[in-house]
């Protein structure tokens, strides 16, 4: 007889896992231990899934290293154990989430799944059983006995992405995240189709995570009008290691003397600059125009076309292994989990 593959299916709060009580007409989170009860179709599956949740569950606008470290556990713990997980996380970080845990988990040959929805499983137009039910079926899908899908990424509205390429760009559709930069890894219709030259391919390694962030950052988005004060302000932050400069366009930023000699004095401090465009889409090029000719002299860190998620949280892993400034900015440039465009 074939035997069932295993899921673990962790809940970490969201809409996603709330229901309307039936007494009280209320949103409550849902007991996931009784997943099978709220949802008896689930036995009807090819796959054994057990559930894991967070005490307490959290909005997701709560989430921050401390819980991803606990994901990056969880998933550790019980890796060999489970051919997949997925990962139930409110929508307003989940790109956040998907971004450092494609960091923290190393040799990652398992599928993470990460999903949510605009509204809970529990009520009736809800975007939620599909979400969780297609995600159930890529978290245990195989080819060959190899995962078809060994990376951290998001199902929402049709759409499987490599987590750490997205953002949640919409409060209200359920075509809720984009992935500007990078194609989807499989749309879903009557059919799953697995674009499989998007996906990563597996090393066969050891699963390996890394629970050290450094969160001493700062995401510094560039406006017309911004002034010295406030850059001056910015860099004079106790303990600062790292600057995300959001910059206009391909990477652009004002010419003017004050504001080039600020992001000068701060490099010669070592504080890490890395140029990030505030486009979703597109790279940055630096030194294709003027404007962006000094930030290359002088050593910002080209962020290609990273999301700021995945800047964010590269960095945050990068600094956490405490590699000096010339390893950190090779590291930043690398594609290390398909989050970068090679060169
Ligand atoms: N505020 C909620 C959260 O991100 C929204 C959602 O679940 O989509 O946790």
């Amino acid at each position: 007889m074939e035997t069932k593959a295993a899921l673990l299916v962790i809940y970490t709060g969201g809409t996603i896992g709330m229901f309307k009580d039936p007494e009280t007409g209320v949103l409550r989170p849902f007991n996931f231990d009784e997943l099978y009860n709220y949802m008896p179709s689930l036995e009807l599956f090819k796959f054994k899934i057990d559930s894991y949740s967070f005490d307490p569950i959290i909005d997701s606008a709560n989430i921050n290293p401390e819980y991803w470290i606990k994901l990056a556990e969880v998933i550790s713990v019980n890796y060999e154990k489970y051919d997949g997980f997925v990962i139930l996380h409110g929508t307003d970080t989940m790109s956040y989430t998907a971004s450092a845990l494609s960091f923290m988990l190393d040799n990652l040959n398992k599928p993470v799944v990460i999903t949510g929805s605009q509204l809970p499983l529990g009520m009736i137009r809800t975007d939620g059983r599909d979400n969780f039910i297609s995600s159930l079926e890529i978290a245990g899908a195989k080819s060959d006995d190899i995962p078809m899908i060994p990376e951290v990424c998001i199902y929402f509205e049709n759409q499987l992405f490599r987590g750490n390429r997205t953002h949640k760009f919409n409060a209200e559709n359920f075509d809720a995240f984009k992935s500007a930069n990078y194609p989807p890894l499989a749309n879903v219709g009557v059919y799953i189709k697995y674009h499989e030259q998007n996906i990563l391919k597996p090393n066969f390694k050891r699963l390996k995570i890394y629970s050290k962030m450094d969160t001493n950052m700062v995401v510094l988005p560039l406006f017309p009008g911004i002034n010295s004060n406030t850059i001056k302000a910015i860099f004079a932050i106790d303990e600062l290691k790292a600057v995300i400069l959001e910059t206009y366009g391909a990477g652009n930023a004002p010419t003017e003397k004050w504001f080039l000699d600020e992001l000068k004095t701060a490099i010669d401090k070592g504080i890490l600059i890395v140029n990030i465009s505030q486009c979703r889409g597109g790279s940055v090029e630096m030194g294709k125009y003027e404007t962006s000719l000094d930030l290359a002299e002088m050593g910002l860190i080209n962020g290609k076309d990273m999301t700021i998620e995945a800047a964010l949280t590269k960095l945050m892993w990068i600094l956490g292994m405490e590699v000096p400034n010339e390893e950190a900015r090779r590291l930043m440039e690398k594609n290390l989990k398909g989050e970068i465009r090679e060169d």
